[in-house]
């Protein structure tokens, strides 16, 4: 396999929400793992509008002379998935790898995606040795990984992981694409050609807790999979027509005995049927479910309002905290 392009530049974006512990930690380590590359690298933390000092930290280790890091500051929590897209909108690497900051994902790994992409892959994809979370998120992940796998026929073993290594051009594609509800692994091997997995460990979440809501994971999954494919749609009209037709043939079945055996039989039967209706609008209710989580993003994009504004962007060669607004 040949490389396209040689890699001479690293950045590792880093989304960031109330994680002020574990900060000083994160950027020491990716530091250390990053200046063994032997190639130029940045340091992206975007501050995802955390109420904790996150964000002071993120402009203090950027404002240092002769720092790696740039920080970009998001007004509001807007997410993870659209805190790292607004991490990617400044990056300027050949190679974008993405960590979560709570340092579940060791930066030590950070030289073996950097290897793999080297040897011509677009995306470097990781699966979790030895997962450190709770029962109910390993059997919730293992369910989606399951639906990812059949919808699109390409084995991904683990999703779920944000340890990834993307090449500029997937990057790019990313950023053009204008969709509010991303799922950025789908996304990006949607765009890319070859793909390889690297199995990583997984360390438990020393300081605070999870940011994910059981809402906010609930909406994840509705993002994964709308982000992923229209099948439910499909799915939506095949059951609905079917249940259509056994309700006509119902029906049908119900006018014939009608006129066979009379009306006490159907007076008899009128609960059956009531049972049979609330089965019927029982249906109906979660196809409508679906629906509505569609037409619920196709709202929003329509209304196409900004998946995020930047307040400020400190990099190292001006951090005299230089105000802009940015959109994207
Ligand atoms: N995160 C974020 N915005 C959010 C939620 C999370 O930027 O609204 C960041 C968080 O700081 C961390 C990463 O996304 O770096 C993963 O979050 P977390 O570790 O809470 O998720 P989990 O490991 O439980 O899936
Ligand atoms: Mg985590």
């Amino acid at each position: 396999m040949q490389p396209e392009q040689p890699i001479r530049k690293v950045s590792v974006v880093i989304p960031v929400f109330n994680e002020e512990e574990s900060l000083p930690e994160l950027m020491r380590r990716t530091e250390s793992a990053c200046s063994g590359l032997g190639l130029e690298y940045e340091i992206l933390l975007v501050d995802d509008g955390s109420a904790d000092r996150s964000a002071e930290l993120i402009a203090d280790a950027a404002a240092r002379p002769g720092s790696h890091v740039v920080g970009v500051l998001l007004n509001r929590n807007y997410g993870q998935h659209s805190a790292i897209m607004a991490g990617f909108s400044h990056v300027s690497g050949d190679l974008t790898i993405t960590l979560d900051a709570d340092l579940q994902n060791p930066p030590e790994e950070i030289p073996r995606l950097v290897q793999a992409a080297q040897q011509g892959y677009d995306v470097v994809g990781t699966v979790r040795q030895n997962r450190q979370d709770s029962w109910f998120r390993r059997r919730a992940s293992r369910a989606i990984n399951h639906l990812i796998q059949r919808v699109t026929g390409k084995a991904m073993g683990d999703y779920g992981c944000m340890l990834r290594a993307y090449r500029r051009h997937i990057v790019e594609a990313m950023l053009n694409c204008h969709e509010r509800s991303t799922f950025i692994p789908i996304l990006a091997n949607t765009f890319a050609r070859r793909t390889i997995e690297l199995p990583v460990t997984h360390a438990e979440r020393e300081f605070g807790d999870s940011k994910y809501s059981f809402m906010k994971l609930i909406n994840l999954m509705y993002d994964l999979v709308t982000c992923l494919t229209t099948t439910p749609l499909r799915l939506l009209s095949i059951v609905g027509s079917l249940i259509a037709l056994a309700g006509f043939a119902f029906s049908l079945t119900l006018i014939v005995l009608r006129l066979f055996l009379g009306t006490s039989w159907a007076g008899d039967g009128v609960f059956m049927l009531f049972a049979v209706l609330f089965i019927f609008v029982g249906a109906q209710f979660v196809g409508m479910g679906l629906l509505g989580e569609y037409i619920g993003r196709i709202y929003n994009d329509v209304r196409a309002r900004p998946r995020y504004f930047i307040q400020r962007v400190i990099s190292p060669q001006q951090h005299a905290s230089s105000v802009q607004e940015t959109e994207q």
